[in-house]
C-alpha cells in the first residue's frame, strides 16, 4: 500500500488527500494548526470555472493569459480551464452549497477581467468556508485518511535523492513520518510584509523546506497585492465595491491623492491604487490613509456591505461617521515550487499544490478567484499522481535565479516585524535596484546570525531572501510586479491589473 502525506489542509492538500485515499493509499493529513486554519476558508468571492452553456473554455483561457500577462504556461491554464467544471461537480458531489439563480442554475458572479459571469459562489461572500467544511467533513470521514493536527512540518526527510518522509514538530517534540510520497500544500507566504490579507499560518514554511531540499522555485518577485484593508486589527478586504460606491480615499490632511496618480482616482485599477496608497502612506511616516465612506451612511452601509459593516463595527469603529483606516496589503503568492501538470517538483517523491505551488497558471498576475480552482484542479491530479506514480519523469524548471551577491548590511536585531516591515519598505509594491539591494543586505545579515528564530521565521526569511532576489532580476515592471527604476509606461493601463480582485 502506498503511504501518502500531505501537508496542509486547505482546498488543495484536502482534495489531493482524498484523491489519493479513493486510489486505496494510506494518507496522513499533517496541519499546523487546526483543520479549518487556512487562507481558503477566507476566500469570499468564489471560484471560477466554466459552468453556464454561453461560457467557452477558451475565453476563460484567454482572460487568464491576458491576466498572467502571457508569463502563463499554456499547457497548465488549458489543464485548469478544462478540468475546472469536473472538479466544480466534484465539490458539490462533497457538498458545498453554490449559491444558486432563481431557475435552479448556479449563480455566477462577474468579476474583474472575467469576459464572463463565471464565478460560483456560496453563502453569498463565504465560498471558502463552505468548501473548507465540506472538504474537512469528507476528510474526516474518508476511509484511510488520518489527521494530524496542530503537527507542523519542519523538515523533508531524503534518502538519496528521494523524499521518503518528514520531520514534524508536535507539542513540542519532533518526531519523523515516512512515505512515499510527501505532498506540500501549506499555502502562502503572506506574512512576509507587514500589511497582510492572510492568516498568521501563511508563513511560507513549505517553499522554504522545498528550497532547503533543492527543489526549484520560480515566479516568486509575483506577489499581488491589495488596495484597501482594514489597517485595525486583523487585516480585513474592504471591498472595492465601496470606492465603486462613492467612498473616497484621503491622507492625514484630509486630501484625496488618488487623483494624482490617476485620472479615474480611486476607481483606477487596482495596482494604481495600491501603490498610491503605499505612497501616500510613506509620505506620512507610514501611517494608514483612510477610506471616507461617511457620505453613503450608516443605513446604507449597512444593508449594502453587512459582512464588512459587522467587521467594521467589531473593531470599534463607526465608518459612517468617521473614516477608517486603511492599507494595501500582501494577498497572494503566484509564484511558487516549480511543478509539472500533475504536481510533481524537481524533487523525485516531492509534489507540491495550491498556492505553494508555481504550475504556471497565474503568471505574472493571477486572475480572480482562480486559485481555489487552481487548488481544486491540482490538487486532484497530485493526489492520483502520488497514488500511481512508479517512476520520476524529469521536471522542467525555467532557469534558477541565484541569489543576489551582497555584503551583509548593518541590521537591527531579527524580530518577524522587523522583516516584514523590511519587504513591505523595499519589496513591496514599489520596487527599486537600491532599496531591493539594502534588503538582500539586512537579509543576508540575519541570515548569518541563525540566533532568536523559530522555525517559521527561518522559512520567511529564506523565502524573503528568494522573492528580493527575482525582484532584482526581474528588472523592468510586469504584472504584479512593478519597478520605480524601469516601469515600462503601459505598466498602469494593464487589462491584467483589473485582476486583484479576491
Ligand atoms: C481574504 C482572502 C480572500 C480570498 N478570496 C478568494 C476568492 O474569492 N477566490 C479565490 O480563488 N481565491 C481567493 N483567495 C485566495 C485563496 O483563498 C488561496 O489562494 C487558497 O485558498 C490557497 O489554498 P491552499 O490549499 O493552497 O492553501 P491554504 O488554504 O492556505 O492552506 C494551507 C495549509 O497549510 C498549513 N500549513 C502551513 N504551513 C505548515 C506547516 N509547516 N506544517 C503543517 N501545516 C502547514 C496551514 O495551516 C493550512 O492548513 C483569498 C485569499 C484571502 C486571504
Amino acid at each position: 500500500m502506498t503511504d501518502v502525506i500531505v501537508v496542509g489542509s486547505g482546498i488543495a492538500g484536502l482534495t489531493a488527500a482524498l484523491h489519493a485515499a479513493e486510489r486505496g493509499c494510506r494518507v496522513t493529513v499533517v496541519t499546523k494548526g487546526f483543520l479549518a486554519d487556512t487562507n481558503t476558508r477566507w476566500a469570499q468571492g468564489g471560484v471560477a470555472a466554466v459552468t453556464a452553456p454561453d461560457d467557452t473554455v477558451d475565453s476563460h483561457i484567454a482572460d487568464t493569459l491576458t491576466a498572467g500577462v502571457g508569463l502563463n504556461d499554456p499547457a497548465a491554464v488549458r489543464t485548469l480551464v478544462t478540468e475546472g467544471p469536473d472538479r466544480i461537480a466534484e465539490l458539490v458531489h462533497r457538498g458545498v452549497t453554490f449559491d444558486r439563480a432563481a431557475d435552479g442554475d448556479f449563480a455566477r458572479g462577474l468579476e474583474a477581467a472575467h469576459a464572463r459571469p463565471r464565478v460560483l459562489h456560496a453563502g453569498g461572500d463565504a465560498t471558502g468556508a463552505a468548501i473548507q467544511a465540506a472538504l474537512g467533513a469528507a476528510v474526516r470521514t474518508a476511509r484511510g485518511v488520518e489527521v494530524l493536527e496542530h503537527t507542523m512540518l519542519r523538515e523533508l526527510v531524503i534518502e538519496g535523492e528521494r523524499v521518503v518522509g518528514i520531520d514534524v514538530e508536535t507539542g513540542g517534540t519532533t518526531r519523523r513520518l515516512r512515505g512515499d510520497a510527501v505532498i506540500l500544500a501549506t499555502g502562502g507566504a503572506g506574512q512576509l510584509y507587514s500589511h497582510t490579507t492572510n492568516p498568521v499560518s501563511a508563513t511560507g514554511d513549505g517553499i522554504a523546506a522545498a528550497l532547503r531540499a533543492g527543489a526549484a522555485v520560480a515566479d516568486l518577485e509575483f506577489v499581488q497585492f491589495h488596495p484597501t484593508a482594514l489597517a485595525v486589527g486583523d487585516a480585513f478586504l474592504v471591498s472595492e465595491a465601496v470606492r465603486g460606491d462613492g467612498a473616497t480615499l484621503i491622507d492625514d490632511a484630509g486630501r484625496r491623492f488618488a487623483f494624482d496618480a490617476h485620472p479615474d482616482g480611486e476607481l483606477a485599477p487596482r495596482d494604481v491604487v495600491a501603490r498610491a496608497n503605499a505612497r501616500a502612506m510613506a509620505a506620512q511616516g507610514g501611517r494608514p490613509v483612510r477610506l471616507d465612506a461617511t457620505a453613503l451612511g450608516a443605513e446604507r452601509l449597512a444593508r449594502r456591505f453587512p459582512t464588512i459593516d459587522a467587521a467594521v463595527r467589531a473593531r470599534g469603529l463607526d465608518w459612517s461617521r468617521e473614516p477608517i483606516p486603511v492599507t494595501p496589503a500582501a494577498h497572494y503568492l503566484m509564484g511558487g515550487v516549480v511543478t509539472d501538470l500533475d504536481g510533481r517538483t524537481t524533487v523525485p517523491g516531492l509534489y507540491a499544490v495550491g498556492e505553494t505551488a508555481r504550475t504556471g497558471v497565474h503568471g505574472a498576475n493571477r486572475l480572480a478567484s482562480n486559485s481555489l480552482l487552481e487548488g481544486a484542479v491540482f490538487g486532484a491530479r497530485a493526489g492520483e499522481a502520488a497514488a500511481t506514480d512508479r517512476a520520476w519523469p524529469p521536471v522542467e524548471a525555467p532557469a534558477a535565479v541565484p541569489l543576489p551577491v551582497v555584503a551583509a548590511a548593518s541590521a537591527p536585531p531579527f524580530t518577524r516585524a522587523a522583516l516584514q516591515e523590511l519587504m513591505w519598505e523595499h519589496a513591496g509594491l514599489v520596487r527599486d535596484d537600491d532599496g531591493l539591494r539594502r534588503a538582500a543586505g539586512v537579509l543576508a545579515a540575519w541570515a548569518a546570525d541563525p540566533r532568536l528564530r523559530n522555525a517559521e521565521d527561518a522559512g520567511l526569511l529564506l523565502v524573503a531572501q528568494h522573492v528580493v532576489g527575482a525582484a532584482l532580476a526581474r528588472t523592468g515592471s510586469v504584472g504584479a510586479h512593478f519597478r520605480a527604476d524601469e516601469a515600462g509606461p503601459a505598466v498602469t493601463s494593464l487589462p491584467a491589473q483589473e485582476a486583484l480582485a479576491c
